[in-house]
């Protein structure tokens, strides 16, 4: 009857429609009066009241009951505990009865064995993948960090799961996946794979993992997607249809992938010929005040977190917009304010209650281009070499503007050649120290996202640490600017002379030479270490190179030729092959 007049309105199917309607409603406000007759339970004792109001939910008027009943067993000698112990838990009894009464329809939807693949050791990502599932009845069985494969598939049948899930943040972690996959292959698994995490995509996934086993792989993007996925995999009805249909767009992008010819690459020697354009004659590269290593332990987290950058923040929790103007989102606003609220409590305590410990060790080296590489001596004589940082080349065409080519980039570019005395700076920081104790405790109360809260926050510090660290060698330590005063603003869109290139980023996306780098700072004296995956721990850590050129900036090396990657092999005396696997992502 409401749907007719409702639709008489709308479709305008009758002249008084909208009387009609009116007088609908007028008769439904009695509902709302029939309502107030379900207040019958108000009239039961105190303790019938509690007991309704738990199981139906209903909370307008528990301040008012729990009070009465706190009055009621203090005047007979009571303590305020039976409160909890008495009317409370019953009425938990009672709310838990008809949970298992209703069991059936609450039986855990599928079992997931989730984890970071061996060598990798960032997961906020998974763990909040995790939650989600479990908060949508999937049995989660979450093994953590670092995870050989052998274990993951060794639970995986011990828990008879019936859907593995991967994570990874760092690149070498790709090939680590590919690997699972052809393991689940030979083990004759049939159950799908799902791929996530920061560096992972459909287009990896098509190529390079599903092609290692036959079972269903699937990139997930995010957290919000996996329930789809999961839901769709493993329903009877769906999971057929919706396999196939992967399968097919997967080959797709397989196709397009081979297809693809990619940006037009030219030579090698030609790409030296157009390096970037600067003069270093007459160039004096600035002087630090100290050569060789030094550790700064204990950063002031209340100093630190002046600096920090809350945008990735929200991006870790899968909320898109730049800060601060998501705090006042039409969309995700109100999600943004909660977790920032949160979060802001949080750090907090954590610089309080000192959570968290952040230590950095910064040096200065003499150092000089040699080609496209980088020499780093041990002192001043720079006869002694302390490693060399092998560089690639940026080798796509570039465009002509107004006449001037636009260079072909290398990090070496920005360094003097040898003659000019110039430096290089090392650096490594973590703000994840000590974060194990408190995980600990977070863990024994079942509190995920606390947990999560803290990861992402000591990542968020472990950057403002990188920052402050990096403002304080150019005004200070290197002192090259050193009436530098810049505002946070300025600081995250980089408005200062100078890079900090990191091993794994666009200019430099080769890990290994973290190993030297490591070394040389003695990294391990703060509490930091690599994984054989190059991957730093603590997780919340940042490292890189300091360059002081006014000229120097950040780019992306992009896809190189085989030419590039002979050479690059022969100069650093690797096997081409292990060099391919090192560059996969930049060989296309
Ligand atoms: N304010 C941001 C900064 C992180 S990304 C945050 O708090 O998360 C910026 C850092 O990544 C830089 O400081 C640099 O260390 C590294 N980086 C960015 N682009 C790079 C590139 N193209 N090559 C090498 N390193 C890069």
């Amino acid at each position: 009857e409401l749907r007719e007049r409702v639709e008489d309105v709308v479709l305008d199917r009758r002249p008084d429609a909208g009387e009609r309607l009116v007088q609908l409603a007028e008769q439904r406000k009695g509902a709302g009066r029939r309502r107030e007759e379900d207040l019958a339970w108000r009239a039961e004792p105190v303790e019938k009241r509690l007991v309704h109001a738990l199981v139906h939910g209903v909370t307008q008027y528990v301040i008012e009951d729990t009070e009465e009943i706190r009055v009621q067993i203090e005047q007979r000698g009571g303590r305020p505990i039976e409160v909890i112990e008495g009317p409370l838990m019953e009425g938990m009894n009672v709310v838990g009865d008809l949970l298992a009464a209703s069991g059936e329809a609450a039986r855990a939807k599928g079992k997931i064995v989730i984890a970071t693949v061996k060598g990798d050791v960032h997961d906020i990502g998974k763990n909040i993948v995790s939650v989600v599932l479990q908060c949508n009845n999937y049995d989660i069985v979450n093994l953590g960090v670092m995870v050989p494969a052998e274990r993951i598939l060794q639970t995986a049948l011990d828990e008879k799961a019936d859907l593995i899930g991967l994570s990874g943040l760092i690149t070498p972690s790709l090939e680590e996946m590919a690997h699972v996959a052809a393991q689940m292959q030979r083990q004759g698994f049939s159950i799908p794979l799902l791929i996530g995490g920061a560096t992972t995509s459909r287009m990896h996934t098509a190529v390079k993992i599903a092609p290692r086993y036959e079972g269903p792989v699937l990139h997930v993007a995010d957290a919000s997607r996996s329930v789809a996925v999961c839901q769709a995999l493993l329903s009877e009805e769906q999971s057929g249809r919706f396999v196939a249909e992967q399968r097919a767009q997967y080959e797709r992008l397989r196709r397009q992938h081979a297809s693809k010819k990619g940006p037009e690459l030219i030579s090698l020697a030609e790409a030296r010929a157009n390096p970037s354009d600067i003069d270093w004659h007459g160039y004096h590269p600035p002087r630090p005040k100290f050569l060789g290593r030094r550790e700064l332990s204990r950063l002031d987290l209340a100093q630190v977190a002046r600096y920090i950058d809350w945008g990735p923040f929200f991006k870790t929790w899968e909320l898109a917009g730049p800060y601060p103007a998501i705090l006042d989102d039409a969309v995700v606003g109100p999600q943004a304010r909660r977790v920032f609220e949160d979060a802001q409590q949080m750090l907090a305590r954590v610089i309080a209650e000192r959570w968290l410990t952040a230590s950095a060790v910064v040096g200065f080296y003499p150092a000089n281009a040699d080609g496209d590489d980088i020499v780093i001596f041990a002192d001043e004589s720079r006869h002694t070499r302390l490693f060399t940082w092998y560089g690639l080349r940026q080798q796509t065409r570039k465009p002509v503007i107004d006449g001037v080519a636009r260079p072909n980039r290398a990090l070496a570019d920005f360094v003097a050649p040898s003659g000019t005395e110039d430096f290089l700076g090392l650096f490594a920081v973590t703000a994840g120290l000590g974060i194990e104790a408190r995980e600990a405790i977070f863990a024994r109360q079942h509190d995920d996202y606390d947990s999560i809260l803290l990861k992402s926050l000591a990542d968020r510090l472990a950057e403002a640490s990188a920052e402050m660290l990096h403002e304080r060698v150019r005004r200070d330590l290197w002192g090259y600017a050193p009436d530098e005063h810049l505002g946070t603003d300025q600081l995250v869109a980089e408005a200062y002379r100078g890079i900090r290139p990191a091993p794994g980023y666009p200019a430099c996306p080769e890990h290994s030479v973290k190993r030297e780098m490591f070394a040389v700072l003695q990294a391990e004296r703060i509490g930091m270490n690599l994984t054989e995956s190059l991957a730093m721990r603590p997780a919340s850590s940042v490292s890189g190179f300091y360059f002081s050129h006014p000229q120097a900036r950040y780019f992306n090396v992009g896809p190189i030729g085989r030419d590039q990657l002979t050479d690059h092999a022969r100069r650093r005396g690797l096997e081409v092959a292990t060099l391919e696997r090192w560059l996969a992502p930049n060989l296309g």
